[in-house]
């Protein structure tokens, strides 16, 4: 039962979002031309338009019969700071090593506050206009408060940590004590609940000692927070650590007691059966990145098992990665490759549909990162994060009788119009409302060219 007249007061219903809604609840319920009441930060009513219209004469009314609302989507893995301001600059035809090494490492490094929150909102304005509102974000290096500040000034909800690692000879490399201090603080700068809040986060790959990785779940366990890593998106990570422990990755750190609910694996391309295995048991979310897979040459059409983790149960959630890698931050656009890369690799029509895909960017992917009790689906007091389609483009004619269908195959971001998050009207007739895109536009491109002369300097 999603429309249940509460306690709420009429003059607290200040928006009614209209349209075809699918609510992703439960019933996975459609009303056809239903609405969304906002008060606050919360969904107050979920029912027929008319009805709340009725109920509620003094709120504003966005979106008409033909629209199509769904609850905010979630983007799983996205890197805010380093690629951004030098997007799809680094050459295709390039070995992943040189890749990290002579392009992200040396730019990353260089980023200063102002240039990692110029990235980071740059990032969170593409997003939230392809109806992203809640972004894992991948991990940053130096100015976490920074990219805090930048989503906040957007208004997107997200997860963010500071990245550390503790092996030898590597560039932004500390002793597990200071990597977890730098945790720990972020824990508390950042404090769980809140619009953007920390969450623990390791670069991963074979990047972390034993001893870190071990202390910084059980920090995640007893914080009640969420930890993110990268595992195994290219077949070199179970090569460094069949080597280096004489074990493949998901076989050691199960061994080692790190993966659970709490945890959320980037990418896992790469895994045998028994690491098939190993995430279903300890129940360990994967967030998939097809589009980076892809874009990077890396195997997914090949070893890629996503398909079959989402078809046995996997707690799965779709990312969109980086700015050279996937490049766009449309999670729309990922979600039907996601679903059409799956059901060609099991050549079974009847594996996965647009309706599987689009709960991994809702309520599938809110319980992958352990916030479906209040993102994820348009149910009375969950948080009102709302996407609004305009269906008045030439993707939408003729309009399918299976709406989900028709969202995840026919369009993607291109059809987003508007966007809440926690109550907060951030986009609006296609556009962010809370920071002007053009005003920075000067700025980021100077600072592109001035990343760009950095790296030819060094090359
Ligand atoms: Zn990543």
């Amino acid at each position: 039962m999603v429309d249940m007249p509460s306690a709420v007061n009429e003059a607290m219903v200040t928006v009614l979002v209209r349209g075809h809604v699918v609510t992703m609840d439960g019933d996975r319920r459609e009303l056809a031309d239903g609405a969304v009441a906002i008060a606050g930060d919360r969904i107050a009513r979920v029912g027929p338009y008319q009805q709340l219209r009725a109920d509620y004469p003094s709120a504003a009314v966005v979106g008409t019969a033909d629209s199509v609302v769904t609850p905010g989507y979630i983007n799983a893995h996205q890197h805010l700071t380093g690629d951004r301001l030098i997007r799809s600059c680094i050459p295709e035809r390039i070995d992943s090593q040189d890749a990290i090494f002579k392009w992200a490492v040396p730019v990353h490094g260089a980023h200063t506050g102002d240039d990692d929150e110029l990235s980071a909102m740059l990032g969170a304005i593409e997003a939230v206009c392809n109806g992203v509102t809640c972004t894992v974000e991948a991990g940053t290096v130096a100015h976490p408060e920074r990219i805090a500040a930048g989503l906040q000034r957007v208004g997107m909800r997200a997860t963010l940590g500071q990245w550390g690692w503790d092996v030898a000879d590597a560039p932004f490399a500390a002793p597990a004590d200071e990597v977890l201090a730098r945790q720990t603080e972020m824990l508390s700068k950042l404090p769980h609940g809140g619009l953007v809040e920390a969450w623990i986060t390791l670069v991963g790959h074979d990047l972390m000692s034993d001893d870190l990785v071990v202390r910084a779940s059980e920090l995640a366990r007893t914080s009640g927070v969420g930890m993110t890593f990268h595992l195994s998106p290219h077949a070199g990570d179970p090569v460094s650590y069949l080597a280096r422990t004489g074990k493949r990755p998901f076989v050691h750190l199960r061994d080692l007691g790190v993966f659970g609910r709490h945890v959320l694996v980037a990418h896992a391309v790469h895994l045998d059966d028994e690491e098939v295995d190993i995430v279903l048991q300890t129940e360990t979310a994967i967030a998939s990145c097809p589009w980076a897979y892809i874009r990077l040459a890396q195997g997914f059409t090949t070893a890629g098992r996503h398909g079959e983790l989402f078809a046995r149960g996997a707690r799965m959630a779709i990312g969109c990665d980086a700015e050279n890698a996937g490049d766009a931050v449309d999670v729309l656009r990922a979600a039907a490759l996601f679903v059409g890369l799956a059901r060609d690799k099991m050549m079974d029509p009847f594996s996965m549909d647009a309706h599987d895909g689009l709960s991994m960017l809702t309520i599938g992917g809110a319980e992958a990162i352990n916030k479906s009790a209040t993102i994820g689906s348009l149910e009375v007091a969950k948080q009102a994060d709302i996407v609004l389609h305009d269906t008045s483009g030439p993707e939408w004619m003729t309009r399918s009788t299976d709406v989900v269908r028709q969202l995840v195959w026919a369009s993607d971001g291109r059809s987003v119009s508007e966007v809440f998050v926690a109550g907060r009207h951030v986009v609006s007739g296609g556009k962010c409302i809370t920071v002007d895109m053009e005003s920075l536009r000067a700025e980021a491109h100077a600072r592109r060219d001035f990343f760009l002369a950095l790296r030819a300097s060094q090359a």
